[in-house]
């Protein structure tokens, strides 16, 4: 990435130092996906296609993204959404009064009224978003014949990796499936759409890391008011190796820019949630019997692969969740190798790349 902003940049971009946040497309540099195509190479065969040209072209609305969410859902077996889903949730932004637009999902009476809120757009992005919004719909409505203090995730990372673990499986066959892509690309734009992929998934993980701790060095008195902008900047600095784009001072308050910030919605999660996604995708991707690159496998349809998702949610928080982890994919622990099995194509073709360039910043 720094070597190709570098090319478009000059000397804005030092290709020994750290790349300035507001080259990344995203407000906080969170996720990169957003400028793909500025660093994608030319020469390399690209995925030809665009989530969000073909939402456009085919004239896709925001609630027929949800039906599209739900029906992914539903085709691995799950009841559909009640009725009052429909009736009761915000799916577009209202144009006659200002609400929150960060989307979120919600149980209201921890029983079969559950709703999201989201200014949905009609953007690739935000279809991945209507999948993980729906994700955490499902969970809660699963576990829902659980004790009260047992409706929650197996752990936090779970209720967010869900819906992202469906996302993955918006591959280009699927997109065929349901009739938005016309031809599936080659194996040979496989690299490329890994990199787009990564934009966002590997790029975000620094970022998911360092908000808490952040937030745990101001709750422990370890970082102190007057120091609030610095520490932000000093662990952006070190895990993203983004720099402000200007100086800033304390007479800023950066970290407040994040939404999970101000709303005191822990963000631990979202890091953990980027781990269990692949090993989630994985497994059930095992279970749909899919043969062949990984990032190929869509399990839309699966039924077998749907119960196994169904008896984990249905576990919501009432056993420790490693045991829940074992139970339903087999495995004890979170780790990366999933999400590296995932990646693996693309990681060789970036070993190429990065021969004889420096790493690090
Ligand atoms: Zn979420």
């Amino acid at each position: 990435m720094r070597s190709r902003l570098g090319e478009r940049y000059g000397s804005l971009v030092p290709q020994d130092g750290m790349i300035p946040a507001h080259l990344l497309g995203n407000m906080w540099a969170q996720e990169w996906g957003n400028i793909y195509p500025l660093v994608a190479p030319a020469t390399a065969t690209g995925p030809g296609y665009n989530v969000t040209e073909l939402l456009k072209q085919k004239g896709v609305e925001p609630v027929e993204m949800v039906r599209i969410g739900e029906r992914f859902f539903t085709s691995m077996g799950f009841a559909p959404l009640p009725a009052t889903f429909w009736e009761r949730s915000l799916i577009t932004k209202p144009r006659d009064r200002e609400v929150v637009c960060h989307a979120s999902a919600w149980s209201i009476d921890n029983r079969d009224d559950i709703r999201i809120k989201m200014c949905t757009e009609q953007t690739g992005e935000d279809l991945v978003t209507v999948h993980h919004e729906l994700g955490h719909s499902f969970y809660q409505r699963a576990y829902n014949q659980q004790p009260i203090l047992f409706q929650g995730g197996a752990n936090d990372g779970f209720h967010e990796a869900i819906g992202d673990a469906v996302a993955l499986a918006i591959t280009p066959e699927y997109l065929k499936t349901i009739g938005l892509l016309d031809a599936v690309p080659s194996t040979a734009a496989d690299t490329m759409l890994l990199l787009r992929e990564a934009l966002d998934k590997i790029a975000f993980l620094p970022f998911g890391l360092l908000v808490d701790q952040w937030r745990w060095k101001v709750f422990s008195g370890e970082v102190a008011p007057a120091n609030y902008n610095a520490a932000w900047w000093e662990l952006r600095n070190r895990y993203q190796g983004v720099s402000a784009p200007v100086t800033r001072s304390e007479a800023e308050f950066d970290p407040g820019a994040k939404y999970h910030v101000p709303a005191n919605t822990p963000y631990t999660r979202y890091f953990l949630a980027r781990v269990l996604q692949f090993q989630f995708y994985r497994a059930l991707c095992r279970e749909a019997g899919h043969a062949g690159p990984l990032n190929r496998c869509s399990f839309y349809g699966s039924k077998p692969a749907g119960a196994k998702l169904q008896a984990m949610l249905e576990l919501g928080a009432s056993q420790p969740w490693p045991q829940v982890l074992q139970a339903a994919i087999g495995e004890s622990h979170m780790d990366a190798n999933a999400l590296m099995e995932y990646f693996a194509p693309l990681k060789a073709w970036l070993d190429r790349q990065n021969a004889g360039r420096t790493a690090g910043w």
